[in-house]
């Protein structure tokens, strides 16, 4: 019933119990620490009369956010979570159709023909394909904030129930920093491979990793001294789908076959990441993949061929792995849907996503980087994320490292010691402890300054 808030804040348990609403127990059972546990299925489906039509936010999310509580946490928050991170709110008919009808014969013979049709006419094609996709109302555009704003409202409910002035919790990023960013790099053709040591080279002029995400068969040859490259110059290698043909998920049978190759790939390039081509997706299909991170599901999807999004900007658990939520407009959209060669999309989406201290991701194709102007509009974005790491405490990271630091997380405690609040656990030297309290009707957080260890010993009684 509360499960999915405490997971997410790491709130204390006690908390919960003293509001008198914590879940009963036997349903404990079903979650592990890692978030959903094997019978717990992310794509378990949502009772139909709540499911919605893209566009539209179902009533019950709604209720969740603005509903009128009294002080009393709603029940079936876990649900509404589960619903927007997986996806439920879309109708099955909807989702069974973008695979298996006829938008998917449509897309079997777009993908056959697309070698021999000009730039120009694809471009065309797609946008046709999106066309009415800014009057969709929900998810909302160009971020959607819907989990967070249900975890708000939580916060709120329990400082209202249980009448204290602040909620403590564990700050969602290390060593206080207010938000968190990735920058990664899909390349799609051997010019974006060959493309990729003068990103890396635009990149280190301001202190930016990259992963970047490589197709293993058909695409382009992927020697070792590529890898080598990448990683040697603090990069990260991940894993990009098998062949980029837009088939790893016409099937179950093809998406298992096809997982047992991937897993090959990325064992032996030691890839722990995968993003699906072109964020085609089937949560319940996921874990066969053996990666320890995800990135494949956009926040909002309105300009991706599968519709969609999960409405948050946070990272959360799919079984065992770990997604790291699209939150940007990928390159290619920005450039030839809205056609905008402008940052002021993307500048939007930051604010917005600072705002909530959330996770900020971006896809730029070194394939769509190569002309003067997009080199050009890279290297300011560059200027303008480091910009935001010295104004803003922003900590941009490599995914690896925001996979690691979440599951260290999911594993520290708050106690309370002394009547003060304190994080134990593993590297809980990087945690802060944080304050959500109420201020003029709206949450706000407040995060302590780093304590000394637990121990009580202080640098000079280590010293020599
Ligand atoms: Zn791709």
């Amino acid at each position: 019933m509360f499960l999915r808030f405490i997971e997410h804040t790491r709130c204390p348990r006690s908390l919960i119990e003293r509001h008198g609403q914590y879940p009963e127990a036997g349903r404990d059972r079903t979650l592990t620490s890692r978030g959903l546990a094997a019978e717990d299925e992310p794509g378990r489906p949502f009772p139909a009369a709540q499911a919605s039509v893209i566009g539209q936010q179902p009533g019950f999310i709604h209720d969740f956010i603005r509903g009128e509580t009294n002080g009393s946490l709603p029940s079936g928050l876990d649900e509404a979570i589960d619903t927007l991170r997986f996806e439920k709110y879309i109708d099955n008919a909807i989702q069974n159709n973008s695979y298996n009808g006829a938008k998917s014969t449509a897309r079997k013979v777009y993908y056959l023909l697309r070698p021999l049709f000009p730039v120009a006419f694809r471009k065309h094609l797609q946008r046709i394909a999106l066309k009415g996709w800014d009057e969709r109302t929900f998810p909302a555009w160009p971020v959607d904030f819907s989990a967070e704003d249900i975890f708000e409202n939580a916060f709120r409910c329990l400082l209202q129930g249980l009448n204290l002035p602040e909620i403590p919790f564990i700050w969602y990023w290390p060593e206080g920093y207010s938000a968190c960013c990735v920058m990664t790099h899909d390349v799609e053709t051997k010019a974006g491979r060959d493309f990729c040591g003068t990103m890396m080279k635009m990149e280190t002029q301001y202190g930016v990793m990259s992963s970047f995400e490589l197709v293993p068969e058909q695409r382009y040859e992927v020697p070792t001294e590529l890898i080598e490259q990448i990683r040697e110059g603090g990069c990260e290698v991940c894993i990009h789908g098998l062949n980029h043909d837009g088939k790893l998920f016409s099937s179950q049978a093809v998406f298992f076959e096809r997982a047992k190759k991937i897993n090959e790939y990325a064992q032996k390039w030691g890839a722990i990441g995968f993003r699906s081509p072109v964020l085609y997706r089937n949560l319940n299909w996921l874990h066969a993949l053996k990666v320890s991170y995800d990135m494949s599901v956009p926040n909002v999807g309105h300009l991706d061929p599968q519709p969609g999004g999960c409405c948050t900007v946070m990272p959360y658990f799919i079984g065992r792995i770990l997604e790291l939520p699209l939150t940007t407009v990928q390159d290619y959209p920005l450039y030839h849907i809205l056609k905008q060669r402008s940052l002021d999309l993307w500048k939007e989406q930051t604010e917005k996503i600072l705002g909530r201290h959330g996770l900020l991701s971006f896809i730029i194709h070194p394939d769509y980087t190569t002309a003067r102007w997009s080199k050009q509009l890279y290297e300011l974005l560059l200027v303008y994320l480091a910009g935001m790491r010295v104004d803003r405490g922003l900590w941009i990271a490599l995914p690896h490292e925001v996979n690691e630091w979440w599951r260290h997380r999911q594993d520290l405690e708050l106690v309370n010691d002394d009547g003060g609040w304190r994080i134990r656990g593993p590297e809980a030297w990087r945690a802060r402890v944080a304050y959500a309290s109420l201020e003029n009707g709206e949450i706000t957080y407040r995060i302590e300054a780093a304590k000394p260890p637990v121990s009580g010993l202080s640098p000079c009684d280590i010293c020599p």
